[in-house]
């Protein structure tokens, strides 16, 4: 039987946090990042089983104090990743099988919700790829190199690509070997697809599906649990 798998990635350092501690393991209110990332895709009916992947020496800490501790029964594996983003994508690929949609998502994106998470599976079985994101509140500028404006970007024709990306499995794995092979370097999943000519469909996202990068953003986060989970 064929399934849909999520990949959950937690093997960034989080720098710009400046917390000795790895961002995902941080709380907002009571929990960790991660358990609340966890718990969405647990959660939810269209996904059957996860994987995460943790940094080099935090696997063990990652499958007790957050998977064995929350219970979170769907996750059945917890996996070193690679020191860039993309290497952890592709350990995460090369530990399922029989997986038809895959879906990759931050770990320190929290905040996903369920209809986000079904969105990503639906287009992605009708698209092969999908990415979710919303429009840029502000207006976008490219920058040279001396600080100057050179250009300004229909707003109407900007997106701010978030995670989940979901994808056919076959497609996202092939495509990922490839570039790894290749040495080309991206920084989202919807990079590599596109590398080799396929198309990404967009949908919208959630402007409360933030990143937690930096300190401020746990406050955000505070904030969005208060207002949504109260
Ligand atoms: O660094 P950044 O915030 O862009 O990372 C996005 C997500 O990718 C985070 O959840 C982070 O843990 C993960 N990541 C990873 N392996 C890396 C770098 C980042 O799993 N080498």
């Amino acid at each position: 039987m064929s399934k849909n798998c999520a990949i959950i990635l937690a093997a960034g350092k989080g720098r710009r946090m400046g917390k000795s501690i790895n961002k995902q393991y941080l709380n907002i209110n009571e929990y960790p990042i991660l358990y609340y990332t966890i718990k969405a895709f647990s959660q939810s009916n269209c996904i059957d089983e996860i994987i995460v992947v943790a940094a080099e020496g935090e696997v063990d800490y990652c499958r007790e104090e957050i998977v064995k501790k929350y219970n979170f029964s769907k996750v059945i594996n917890v996996i070193t990743g690679g020191k860039e983003r993309q290497y952890s994508v592709l350990a995460g690929l090369k530990a399922i099988s029989n997986c038809e949609i895959v879906l990759i998502h931050d770990g320190a994106r929290p905040f996903v919700s369920e209809s986000i998470i079904r969105n990503a599976v639906f287009y992605a079985n009708l698209y092969g790829a999908t990415a979710c994101g919303v429009r840029p509140k502000d207006t976008i500028k490219i920058k040279d190199s001396l600080g100057f404006s050179l250009e300004t970007p229909r707003r109407e024709m900007l997106f701010c690509v978030q995670t989940p990306q979901a994808f056919k499995y076959d497609l996202i794995l092939g495509c990922h070997k490839k570039i790894n092979n290749e040495g080309i370097k991206v920084t989202d999943d919807t990079m590599v697809v596109e590398q080799y000519g396929n198309k990404v469909y967009l949908y919208e996202g959630s402007y409360d599906n933030i990143k937690v990068t930096t300190p401020e953003d746990l406050a955000t986060g505070r904030q969005i649990l208060d207002k949504n989970w109260c």
